[in-house]
């Protein structure tokens, strides 16, 4: 466990926690229709640590009204995409300007390490916003040579009011890589940040409207996915709905939008093989392995949480992820030395530690880990699981925490089938110093990304998303902006 003291809670952080906090709509901040609050709670401790308004069916209808007002006839509407792209890019500026208050807040309502969401979450999210700025004024239709005496172009227009739904894994930068793209194609938007880390994206929407975003452009709906959430992906006037979180719900998402045929983009879970074969750098692969999973407490939908090794180095990279995991101090985020803060609620504890206990009497042995930590917040030890079988629950279910399931592997031929073998395909990893070994086993995993010799490098430049059950399309790059227009083809006689 983490020992030592508790960095001190800046001033302005303390004061927005104090703060009963409120919904956006419409560019004000307001209570929630039914006046109710709920609480959002400190994983370290399992204290409340703000109330927040509990926003439900007739919010979402006012968010999605004023979403539609500045969409039709506001001065978004009319505003160069120049202009446009000096707001989102002020939003990026002023996110850098104010990250140790960002991270903070994302380290309280969440849990990670404080020096994780410093380096990780608000750095991400701030570039998030300057790299789309950069395409506001790039996006473009094109002309097309058709048979006869016709000009034919295509213009790309913003499909419209957009609802955002996202989970709790990194709030911030969830809401930067939806409102990105969003908001440089023109869009408005409707966001119902996770009932369990709503803060940062609230303090979120205070900086937009002082980087000048104007009044109904970003609305931001507190509240449960049940009440709010499917409100929202029913909604008969949200033109799509883009959603991050589980396949579940996912699903749920997808029946919703059917009323109106919304178009839907879903970035869902995942079960992500990393490989490592006998020639990787051993050194980088077993560091990379443990990254892969004890990232952000393995809640990643990229979690490398399958680890293949060539049976000739399996002992040996096994022992040299349980050595980084013993490593691991385990601690609240705001203590200086936790490099592994509590998992994001009581709900998600409960379910991880069923996934160790599950596995383990299947059979599963821990090398290192398999128990919870202290008796105050929601901590669990960073797990390695061997002696595992394909058909444990542990090996085919997402668990969302620090838990890897370590297995051997015999030959390149066998093991794409076997990487393959999942309803999942969002990541993969990749170890090895051939490199035509690895562009060829690259290319055949259903994963959205691969990484080869890395793990978990994201850029606001690289579409990440996923194959079969994790998802439909992508975010981020020039990929994330086509899901956020329509294209129009406009045909002239001119002769
Ligand atoms: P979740 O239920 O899928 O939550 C994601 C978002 O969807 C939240 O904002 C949630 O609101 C909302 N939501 C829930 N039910 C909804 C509905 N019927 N209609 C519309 N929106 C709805 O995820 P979770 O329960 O927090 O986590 C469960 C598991 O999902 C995790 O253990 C993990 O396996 C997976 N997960 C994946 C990702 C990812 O990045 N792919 C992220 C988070 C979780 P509430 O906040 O009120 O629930
Ligand atoms: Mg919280």
């Amino acid at each position: 466990m983490a020992t030592a003291t508790p960095l001190q809670v800046h001033n302005v952080v303390t004061e927005f926690l104090a703060t009963p906090r409120k919904l956006l709509i419409d560019g004000k901040w307001v209570q929630a229709h039914s006046g109710k609050t709920f609480n959002s709670i400190d994983p370290a401790t399992g204290e409340v640590l703000a109330r927040v308004a509990e926003g439900d069916k007739a919010d979402i209808d006012l968010a999605v009204k004023a979403a539609r007002r500045a969409f039709e006839s506001g001065p978004w509407a009319k505003m160069s995409a120049s202009e446009r792209g000096r707001i989102i890019w002020k939003i990026g500026d002023l996110l850098q300007e104010n990250l140790e208050e960002f991270a903070e807040l994302e380290t309280l309502d969440n849990g990670k390490p404080l020096s994780v969401a410093r380096v990780a979450d608000v750095p991400l999210a701030a570039d998030l916003f300057h790299y789309m700025a950069g395409w506001a004024t790039k996006i473009e239709g094109s002309t097309i040579p058709i048979a006869g005496p016709f000009l034919a172009y295509t213009r790309r227009e913003p499909i419209g009011v957009v609802g955002q739904i996202i989970p709790w894994n990194f709030p911030l930068l969830m809401a930067a890589w939806k409102l990105g793209p969003a908001l440089a194609t023109g869009c408005t938007v409707v966001l119902k940040p996770a009932e369990q880390t709503p803060l940062s994206a609230l303090r979120l929407g205070e900086l937009a409207l002082e980087a000048g975003l104007p009044p109904g452009v970003l609305n931001i709906v507190t509240g449960f996915g049940e009440t709010a959430g499917a409100a929202l992906a029913a909604h008969p006037d949200v033109d799509k709905i883009a959603f991050t979180g589980s396949t579940e719900v996912g699903k749920l998402i997808v029946q919703a939008a059917a009323g109106n045929l919304k178009k839907v983009t879903l970035e869902l879970g995942g079960k992500s093989p990393n490989i490592v074969f006998d020639d990787a750098d051993l050194k980088q692969a077993t560091a990379g392995a443990a990254n892969a999973i004890f990232f952000n407490h393995g809640q990643c939908c990229c979690a490398g949480s399958r680890l293949f090794v060539e049976d000739k180095i399996f002992d040996k990279v096994v022992e040299g992820v349980s050595e980084s995991a013993k490593k691991i101090k385990v601690g609240p985020g705001m203590n200086a030395d936790t490099t592994m803060g509590p998992l994001v609620s009581e709900e998600q504890f409960n379910r991880v530690r069923g996934y160790m206990e599950a596995g383990l009497n299947e059979g599963a042995k821990a090398v290192v880990g398999g128990k919870t930590v202290g008796n105050r917040g929601y901590f669990v030890e960073p797990t390695v699981l061997v002696n595992t079988k394909p058909t444990m629950k542990v090996v085919r279910e997402e668990i969302f925490g620090p838990v890897v399931t370590a297995m051997p592997f015999k030959s390149i031929d066998e093991i794409a089938a076997e990487a393959n073998n999942t309803s999942y395909g969002l990541a993969a990893g990749i170890w090895t110093k051939d490199i035509a070994k690895a562009h060829s086993l690259a290319n055949k995993l259903k994963a959205g990304t691969v990484w080869i010799n890395c793990y978990n490098v994201f850029d606001a430049a690289m579409p990440f998303g996923g194959y079969k059950q994790s998802g439909w399309g992508r975010e981020m790059g020039k990929e994330a902006l086509e899901l956020y227009t329509e294209t129009k083809a406009v045909c002239v006689r001119i002769n």
